[in-house]
C-alpha cells in the first residue's frame, strides 16, 4: 500500500561543504542517507528522517541541516497536521500509535507560573559561596515524635536513606535503555551521593556493586525480582503507575530482549516483555499494604518502601491511603513524564500535571497529620533547577529527573525510543548502536548537570535567606502565582503575585 504520510523533516545538504566522508550514512540508524558511488553523491530518503539531529551534530563540515518539513496543509482549526497524519497512519497500519518520551502538548506548565521570593532588608540573604548550605535529604518515614532518656534518643528510627542533593535519576529499565546508559546512571548516582532507579526491568548482576545508590522496582511484571535484588538495593519501590501511561502496563518488544536483557528480566530471549496493567495481587489499599509489608519482611525492615503512582485526578486521596498502608515514600509521576514506549493517545490525554498532584498530596497529608510518615518524590518533566526548587516549596522531598538526564547524555527528544534505533545509543539494544554511548562520558555529563543544578539551588536558597533545603520544604509562602486563575491558586495553595 502506498503510504500517504508526508515526510516530517527535510534534509538540506550543502554540496560545497560535503566531503563525502559518509559519517551521516554510518550514523543514521534510520537509514536516511545512502552513498551513490557511481555519481559520488549522498542521497537522503527524507521520509525516514525522525529529526534526531545525530547526522547534523556529527557532520565534520557542518554540511547538514535538518529542519521541519516546509510542506503545509490547508489551515483548519479542527484538524491539525498531527491529527491528519495520525488518521492516515492508522489507516495504513490498523495499529495503536506508539511513541516515546513525554506528553508534548502545550498544556500549562505551572512551574512557569510560580515565582520565587527573595530576601530584602529584614531577612538578609545568604551567600552560598561563603556560608554552608545544607541540601542533604533523608528519605523515608519520620517518627511521630522523638523520645529522649538521659539525654539519649531512644525512639526507634525507621530506615532512612540520605542523599546529598534532592535530585534523583528516574526509573528507566535495562531493556528500555541500553546497558551503557544504565551504567552511566549508576556511576553518576554514586559520584553525586544520590540515587538512580532501575525501573522494572531487573538489575544486571554486575551493577549490584552500586546498591547503596540504587532504588529497585517491584512492578506488575515482577521482572528480575528475587531476595538478592531486594536486599542489595537502598530502597524498594512498588510501581503502580507511570506518568506517561497511567492505567496501562508496559511492553518491551521482543527485538529489544537480547540474551543479557532476558537473563536480567528472567524471561526467554526474544519474547515480548509484557507488564500487566494492574499488579495482579493489588485490588485495594489492604492488598497494597500486604505487598508493602511482604517487602519489608523480605528486607528485614531495613529499607524504606516506596510506592509510585501516576498523577491522576484523585491522587491526594490515593496517597493518603498509601501512607496508611505503610508506604515510607510516595512517588508521584506527572503527565509530562517520559517513557520508552506508550500509546500516543494515552500519553497525550491521561493524567494531570505533576505540580497540581504534588500540591494536593502534600496539603492532604499535612491536613491529616501524616505528612511525616512518608517522603514525597515527584517526577514528570523537570527542565531546570528553578522547577526543582519550586517543587520543594510545594512539598516535595526530592525530585526524579528522567528526560533532562537523557538530554544531558545526548537525547534530542525525537520520540523514537520504542523503535530500539536511538541514534544516540541511549535506548538502543543493538550492540553496534548502543556502544555509541560511552558510559564514562555520559556519567561526566550527568554529574555536571546535577552539580550545576545543585549549585543553582543553593544560589536560590541563599537569595531567600534560607540555608537548608529542609526549611523550604512545603513552605509555600516563598511562592507566588502569576497568570493563574483562582481555582489554580487554591489547588497550588499559593497567593497571587503582589499579595
Ligand atoms: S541521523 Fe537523525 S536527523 Fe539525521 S537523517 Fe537520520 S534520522 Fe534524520
Ligand atoms: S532517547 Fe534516543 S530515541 Fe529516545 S527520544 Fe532521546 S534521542 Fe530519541
Amino acid at each position: 500500500m502506498k503510504s500517504y504520510l508526508l515526510p516530517q523533516f527535510a534534509v538540506y545538504r550543502d554540496d560545497d561543504k560535503c566531503i563525502r566522508c559518509k559519517v551521516c550514512v554510518r550514523q543514521c540508524s534510520f537509514g536516511v542517507h545512502a552513498y551513490d558511488d557511481e555519481d559520488d553523491e549522498i542521497r537522503s530518503n527524507e521520509s525516514a528522517c525522525v529529526g534526531c539531529q545525530r547526522c547534523a551534530t556529527l557532520c565534520p563540515t557542518g554540511a547538514l541541516v535538518i529542519r521541519q518539513h516546509p510542506h503545509e496543509f490547508r489551515p483548519n482549526a479542527n484538524w491539525s497536521e498531527e491529527m491528519l497524519l495520525d488518521v492516515k497512519r492508522k489507516a495504513e497500519t490498523g495499529a495503536v500509535t506508539i511513541t516515546g518520551m513525554g506528553n508534548d502538548k502545550p498544556h500549562r506548565v505551572y512551574w512557569d507560573h510560580l515565582l520565587l521570593n527573595a530576601s530584602q532588608v529584614t531577612n538578609p540573604s545568604i551567600d552560598p559561596l561563603r556560608e554552608p548550605m545544607e541540601l542533604r535529604t533523608f528519605l523515608g518515614r519520620k517518627p511521630d515524635g522523638l523520645v529522649f532518656k538521659d539525654g539519649r534518643l531512644i525512639t526507634d528510627m525507621p530506615p532512612q536513606v540520605m542523599i546529598e542533593t534532592p535530585i534523583i535519576f528516574s526509573a528507566m529499565s535495562y531493556g528500555a535503555i541500553s546497558y551503557q546508559a544504565q551504567l552511566a546512571f549508576m556511576q553518576a548516582a554514586q559520584e553525586l551521593g544520590t540515587l538512580c532507579n532501575t525501573g522494572e526491568g531487573g538489575w544486571p548482576m554486575d551493577f549490584r556493586r552500586f546498591g547503596r545508590n540504587v532504588i529497585v522496582q517491584c512492578a506488575s511484571g515482577r521482572f528480575g525480582v528475587d531476595p538478592d535484588y531486594l536486599n542489595q538495593a537502598a530502597i524498594v519501590e512498588i510501581k503502580i503507575g507511570q506518568g506517561a501511561k497511567p492505567g496501562i502496563g508496559g511492553h518491551l518488544p521482543g527485538e529489544k530482549v537480547t540474551a543479557a536483557v532476558a537473563a536480567t528480566r528472567m524471561i526467554p530471549e526474544g519474547t515480548d516483555a509484557l507488564s500487566p496493567a494492574p499488579q495482579h495481587d493489588i485490588y485495594s489499599i489492604e492488598d497494597l499494604s500486604m505487598l508493602i509489608y511482604a517487602l519489608k519482611e523480605a528486607t528485614n525492615y531495613e529499607k524504606p518502601i516506596s510506592v509510585k503512582i501516576a498523577a491522576v485526578h484523585n491522587a491526594a486521596a490515593i496517597a493518603s491511603g498509601m501512607v496508611r498502608a505503610g508506604a515510607d515514600i510516595i512517588a508521584v509521576d506527572g503527565f509530562r513524564g517520559g517513557t520508552g514506549a506508550a500509546p500516543r493517545v494515552i500519553r497525550d490525554n491521561v493524567g494531570i500535571p505533576t505540580e497540581l498532584a504534588l500540591a494536593a498530596i502534600d496539603e492532604r497529608l499535612r491536613r491529616e497529620g501524616i505528612r511525616n510518615r512518608a517522603s514525597i518524590l515527584v517526577a514528570g518533566g523537570f527542565r531546570n533547577s528553578a522547577d526543582i526548587i519550586k517543587a520543594i516549596a510545594l512539598g516535595a522531598d526530592a525530585v526524579y529527573i528522567g528526560t533532562a538526564a537523557l538530554v544531558a547524555m545526548g537525547c534530542t527528544l525525537c520520540q523514537q525510543c520504542n523503535t530500539g534505533k536511538c541514534a544516540w545509543g541511549i535506548t538502543a539494544q543493538d550492540p553496534y548502536i548502543a556502544k555509541r554511548l560511552n558510559p564514562d562520558i555520559a556519567t561526566r555529563r550527568l554529574v555536571n548537570l546535577v552539580r550545576a543544578w545543585t549549585l543553582e539551588i543553593k544560589e536560590m536558597l541563599g537569595g531567600m535567606g534560607i540555608n537548608s533545603i529542609e526549611s523550604l520544604r512545603g513552605n509555600r509562602l516563598h511562592l507566588r502565582g502569576i497568570g493563574l486563575q483562582e481555582w489554580e491558586l487554591e489547588v497550588l495553595g499559593v497567593k497571587g503575585a503582589g499579595q
